[in-house]
Protein backbone atom coordinates (compact mmCIF):
# COMPACT_ATOMS: atom_id res chain seq x y z
CA UNK A 1 0.00 0.00 0.00
CA UNK A 2 1.49 3.38 -1.35
CA UNK A 3 1.31 6.38 1.35
CA UNK A 4 -0.25 7.97 -2.21
CA UNK A 5 -3.51 5.75 -1.87
CA UNK A 6 -6.43 7.27 -1.37
CA UNK A 7 -7.51 4.73 1.27
CA UNK A 8 -4.85 5.74 3.88
CA UNK A 9 -6.45 8.10 5.69
CA UNK A 10 -8.88 5.69 6.35
CA UNK A 11 -6.06 4.00 8.92
CA UNK A 12 -7.87 7.15 11.34
CA UNK A 13 -11.20 5.81 11.29
CA UNK A 14 -13.00 7.57 13.90
CA UNK A 15 -14.40 4.59 15.09
CA UNK A 16 -10.89 3.29 16.22
CA UNK A 17 -10.60 5.87 19.01
CA UNK A 18 -13.62 3.95 21.31
CA UNK A 19 -10.96 1.11 20.57
CA UNK A 20 -8.46 3.00 21.76
CA UNK A 21 -10.22 4.51 25.32
CA UNK A 22 -11.47 0.90 26.31
CA UNK A 23 -7.85 -0.63 25.59
CA UNK A 24 -6.64 2.40 28.18
CA UNK A 25 -9.07 1.77 30.82
CA UNK A 26 -7.71 -1.57 31.59
CA UNK A 27 -6.16 -4.43 30.86
CA UNK A 28 -6.72 -6.40 27.61
CA UNK A 29 -7.63 -9.55 27.38
CA UNK A 30 -7.36 -12.08 24.27
CA UNK A 31 -10.60 -11.56 22.36
CA UNK A 32 -9.56 -14.27 20.19
CA UNK A 33 -9.34 -16.83 22.72
CA UNK A 34 -12.82 -15.36 24.71
CA UNK A 35 -15.08 -15.81 21.51
CA UNK A 36 -13.35 -19.37 20.90
CA UNK A 37 -14.77 -20.20 24.28
CA UNK A 38 -17.97 -18.44 24.15
CA UNK A 39 -20.87 -19.91 21.36
CA UNK A 40 -22.28 -16.48 20.60
CA UNK A 41 -21.03 -16.24 16.89
CA UNK A 42 -23.13 -14.05 15.57
CA UNK A 43 -22.46 -10.95 18.45
CA UNK A 44 -19.37 -11.34 18.10
CA UNK A 45 -19.04 -11.49 14.80
CA UNK A 46 -17.08 -14.30 14.50
CA UNK A 47 -17.70 -15.25 10.44
CA UNK A 48 -16.53 -18.80 10.84
CA UNK A 49 -14.24 -21.66 12.10
CA UNK A 50 -12.45 -24.08 10.52
CA UNK A 51 -10.96 -27.31 12.30
CA UNK A 52 -7.91 -25.34 13.41
CA UNK A 53 -8.49 -21.65 12.35
CA UNK A 54 -10.96 -18.66 13.15
CA UNK A 55 -12.18 -15.78 11.09
CA UNK A 56 -13.73 -12.90 12.43
CA UNK A 57 -14.84 -9.51 11.47
CA UNK A 58 -12.44 -6.76 13.10
CA UNK A 59 -14.91 -5.03 15.55
CA UNK A 60 -12.90 -1.48 14.77
CA UNK A 61 -12.11 -1.68 10.87
CA UNK A 62 -9.49 0.01 8.47
CA UNK A 63 -12.24 -0.19 6.02
CA UNK A 64 -15.82 -2.39 5.08
CA UNK A 65 -15.42 -5.99 5.65
CA UNK A 66 -12.18 -5.89 7.36
CA UNK A 67 -11.46 -9.32 8.99
CA UNK A 68 -8.60 -11.26 10.96
CA UNK A 69 -7.88 -14.75 10.66
CA UNK A 70 -6.01 -16.62 13.40
CA UNK A 71 -5.15 -20.28 14.18
CA UNK A 72 -7.59 -21.19 17.12
CA UNK A 73 -4.21 -22.13 19.06
CA UNK A 74 -3.36 -19.10 21.15
CA UNK A 75 0.39 -18.61 19.45
CA UNK A 76 2.34 -15.59 18.81
CA UNK A 77 3.98 -16.15 15.95
CA UNK A 78 3.53 -18.70 12.47
CA UNK A 79 6.60 -20.35 13.57
CA UNK A 80 4.62 -21.85 16.21
CA UNK A 81 2.07 -23.32 14.01
CA UNK A 82 2.67 -27.36 13.30
CA UNK A 83 2.11 -28.47 9.20
CA UNK A 84 -1.86 -29.20 10.00
CA UNK A 85 -2.20 -25.64 11.20
CA UNK A 86 -0.58 -23.88 8.35
CA UNK A 87 -2.68 -25.67 5.54
CA UNK A 88 -5.64 -25.52 7.64
CA UNK A 89 -4.44 -21.64 8.01
CA UNK A 90 -3.58 -20.94 4.37
CA UNK A 91 -6.80 -22.76 3.40
CA UNK A 92 -9.15 -20.24 5.31
CA UNK A 93 -6.91 -17.44 4.41
CA UNK A 94 -7.52 -18.50 0.49
CA UNK A 95 -11.46 -19.15 1.20
CA UNK A 96 -11.18 -15.27 2.82
CA UNK A 97 -10.51 -14.06 -0.08
CA UNK A 98 -12.48 -15.65 -2.37
CA UNK A 99 -15.48 -14.81 -0.42
CA UNK A 100 -14.36 -10.89 -0.41
CA UNK A 101 -14.10 -10.75 -4.19
CA UNK A 102 -17.74 -12.41 -4.11
CA UNK A 103 -19.70 -10.46 -1.33
CA UNK A 104 -17.54 -7.40 -1.60
CA UNK A 105 -16.20 -7.20 -4.69
CA UNK A 106 -12.99 -4.80 -3.76
CA UNK A 107 -10.71 -2.93 -6.36
CA UNK A 108 -7.73 -4.44 -3.93
CA UNK A 109 -6.76 -5.82 -1.11
CA UNK A 110 -4.12 -5.56 1.76
CA UNK A 111 -3.42 -8.07 3.97
CA UNK A 112 -0.66 -8.35 6.93
CA UNK A 113 0.38 -9.86 9.53
CA UNK A 114 2.06 -7.97 12.66
CA UNK A 115 4.47 -10.66 14.74
CA UNK A 116 5.81 -9.62 18.38
CA UNK A 117 4.51 -6.75 20.60
CA UNK A 118 3.51 -4.09 18.24
CA UNK A 119 2.01 -0.80 20.58
CA UNK A 120 -1.28 -0.14 20.31
CA UNK A 121 -2.39 -3.15 18.40
CA UNK A 122 -4.24 -4.40 21.42
CA UNK A 123 -3.60 -8.08 21.12
CA UNK A 124 -0.13 -8.97 21.38
CA UNK A 125 0.14 -12.34 21.38
CA UNK A 126 -2.35 -14.03 19.48
CA UNK A 127 -1.37 -14.74 15.78
CA UNK A 128 -3.47 -13.33 13.40
CA UNK A 129 -3.50 -12.17 9.97
CA UNK A 130 -5.57 -8.87 8.99
CA UNK A 131 -7.32 -9.28 5.61
CA UNK A 132 -8.91 -5.32 4.12
CA UNK A 133 -10.81 -4.98 1.42
CA UNK A 134 -10.07 -1.25 -0.19
CA UNK A 135 -11.69 0.91 -2.99
CA UNK A 136 -10.09 3.24 -5.03
CA UNK A 137 -13.15 5.43 -4.50
CA UNK A 138 -14.10 4.41 -0.89
CA UNK A 139 -14.93 7.87 0.86
CA UNK A 140 -17.79 7.87 -1.74
CA UNK A 141 -19.61 5.01 0.66
CA UNK A 142 -18.37 6.05 3.82
CA UNK A 143 -20.96 8.47 5.86
CA UNK A 144 -20.46 11.92 7.27
CA UNK A 145 -21.11 10.78 10.74
CA UNK A 146 -20.24 7.39 12.53
CA UNK A 147 -23.08 5.80 14.06
CA UNK A 148 -21.62 2.65 16.41
CA UNK A 149 -24.92 0.65 15.70
CA UNK A 150 -25.42 1.34 12.42
CA UNK A 151 -22.01 -0.08 11.90
CA UNK A 152 -22.35 -3.05 13.82
CA UNK A 153 -25.32 -3.51 11.59
CA UNK A 154 -23.14 -3.05 8.54
CA UNK A 155 -21.02 -5.64 10.00
CA UNK A 156 -23.02 -8.27 10.83
CA UNK A 157 -24.76 -8.43 7.28
CA UNK A 158 -21.46 -8.58 5.78
CA UNK A 159 -20.51 -11.48 8.20
CA UNK A 160 -23.13 -13.84 7.64
CA UNK A 161 -22.62 -13.17 4.01
CA UNK A 162 -18.94 -13.79 4.38
CA UNK A 163 -19.73 -17.09 6.21
CA UNK A 164 -21.97 -18.24 3.68
CA UNK A 165 -19.88 -18.31 0.84
CA UNK A 166 -16.91 -19.42 3.04
CA UNK A 167 -18.93 -22.38 3.88
CA UNK A 168 -19.77 -23.06 0.41
CA UNK A 169 -16.14 -22.52 -0.82
CA UNK A 170 -15.13 -25.41 1.61
CA UNK A 171 -18.00 -27.24 1.45
CA UNK A 172 -17.13 -28.37 -2.44
ZN1 LIG B 1 -5.72 -15.95 22.26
Amino acid sequence: MGTDSPNYKILFSPWRLTYIRKGLRGRLECFICQYLRENRDDENLVVYRTERSVIIMNRYPYSRGHVLIAPKRHVPSIEQLDDDELLDYSVALKATLEAIERVLSPDYVNTGINIGRVAGAGLEEHLHIHVIPRWYDYDRYMPAEFDEEEIFRDMLEICLSLRREISNILRK
